[in-house]
């Protein structure tokens, strides 16, 4: 038994872009256009339109003409690269509003043979008998996503949708005779869409490519991408980043760590944010004073306290109640971060009232370990380590197991650190005027220790 296309339709939107509109907006002609493509106009879905309302349209008309009834629909394959939303897939959707309850429907991501290969999918399950209706769309909203710029590829793409009903030929002579699918992947570079799980170098490139101005990430991850940037010759100091606002761990507050952020993104100053899913946005940087935060008071009422006492200190515990969150207020909630009240200045300089906290958020209560009777901060340690340019990476290691815990730190060199002994001896000493403790200090090759795309974990218990 063949599969045979008995109903199709299709869908464009009204709005019409000529090769003439785009010669407004990018260096190419009509005649270029025409010459290399045959392409004269395009069409571009209107604000708030989206991929599944196009699929839909052209579905319609193709179940009219196969007059086939949405619930009759076996199975619903959307050929897109452009679908409404990563997931759920594009298919769900057109599956809903359709009222196709009885199908299975998936998206299948092959860019123009989308169509072609979903009508070779759709034949085989009908040849095998597993279904009777199937409909395949092939659908692209791509003016949201090409490159306006780019003149060799922005000519070539609009937005539509095409759709088929497949269903058992009754002719024996009519139908799908065979399909021949093949892919060849070693081409892969020509023509992408970045997104997803994007590599540091991609999403540098999206930095660079798109001019973005503002970056929102951990400090660790802005360090990161710097150093990225520089292995891969990638010039940052040119980007348009000018605003970098870093949250998720302490380091922000950090001068040391802020200075190597602006140093490797030279031209962009950072601004560090503080807040936590429990309560939303906590404080705000003091725009007079770099590394102060304020805390909102007007949503919070803010305490400093002892983590093992209760009792009120200049430096320990944030505790927070909050003002104004009537759906799930929060009464002296221990928010587990660090931090050292101004009390030298009522008013600050920039002329707010606002509790500072002077060099913001430290480290975390549950990050403390306890060393030969020395309470030890990762954050402190953090400040050490970004002060020293020749550092490249470090792990801390804590072992736990015998009585009294130890410490030892690996500490990898940035590859043009020329002198390794020295370098290990100048952070013996460092630690051991900040600790005063012996920490045992091993160098290990550049590349060695790992980096963190999210929070940095630096510290191994064990
Ligand atoms: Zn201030």
């Amino acid at each position: 038994m063949r599969a045979q296309i008995i109903g199709t339709g299709s869908y464009v939107p009204e709005k019409v872009v000529t090769n003439r509109d785009l010669e407004k907006i990018v260096e190419t002609s009509d005649e270029w256009i025409v010459e290399r493509t045959g392409i004269r106009e395009r069409r571009q879905a209107a604000p708030g339109e989206n991929t599944s309302d196009m699929a839909l349209k052209a579905s319609i008309r193709a179940l009219e003409m196969a007059s086939t009834r949405a619930d009759e629909l076996d199975l619903i394959i959307v050929g897109t690269i452009s679908p409404d939303m990563p997931m759920p897939a594009c298919a769900a959707f057109l599956a809903h509003k359709l009222g196709a309850t009885k199908c299975f429907a998936f998206d299948l991501s092959a860019a123009c043979a989308g169509s072609l290969f979903g009508m070779s999918i759709a034949s085989q399950f009908i040849e095998t008998g597993r279904a009777k209706r199937v409909l395949v769309v092939g659908v692209e909203l791509l003016t949201r996503i090409v490159d306006w710029k780019d003149r060799n590829s922005c000519v070539l793409f609009g937005d539509a949708a095409g759709a088929m009903v497949l269903g058992p030929s009754k002719d024996e002579g009519r139908g799908v005779i065979s399909t021949h699918l093949h892919t060849d992947g070693s081409q892969t570079g020509i023509l992408c869409i970045p997104g997803g799980g994007m590599s540091s170098e991609a999403r540098l490139r999206v930095i660079l490519d798109n001019a973005a101005t503002v970056l929102c990430c951990t400090p660790t991850y802005a360090i990161r991408l710097g150093e990225v940037a520089a292995q891969n010759k990638m010039d940052i100091s040119r980007s348009g980043v000018k605003r970098i606002i870093v949250a998720g761990e302490p380091g922000g507050s950090i001068h040391a760590t802020r200075r190597r952020i602006e140093t490797l993104w030279s031209g962009a100053s950072v601004f560090d944010h503080h807040g936590m899913t429990e309560t939303g946005p906590v404080t705000y940087e003091c725009p007079a004073r770099p590394g102060v935060l304020h805390v909102m008071e007007s949503a919070f009422y803010a305490e400093v306290i002892d983590p093992a006492t209760g009792k009120p200190v200049p430096a320990g515990e944030l505790v927070l109640t909050t003002l104004t969150r009537t759906g799930s207020p929060l009464l002296r909630y221990r928010t587990g971060d660090l931090v050292r009240r101004d009390l030298e200045n009522p008013v600050c300089s920039c002329g707010r009232h606002e509790i500072a906290l002077g060099g913001g958020v430290h480290g975390r209560v549950d990050d403390m370990v306890i060393v030969r009777g020395v309470n030890i901060y990762p954050g402190s340690i953090d400040t050490l380590f970004q002060g020293l340019p020749d550092v490249a990476e470090y792990r801390v290691h804590v072992n736990t197991k015998s009585a009294l815990a130890e410490l030892r730190v690996e500490v990898e060199p940035v590859e043009t650190c020329k002198d390794t002994e020295k370098l290990a001896a100048l952070i013996t000493n460092t630690l051991q005027i900040a600790l005063s403790l012996r920490v045992p200090v091993t160098i290990v090759a550049p590349g060695t220790l790992p980096r963190s795309e999210m929070k940095a974990k630096r510290w191994v218990k064990g």
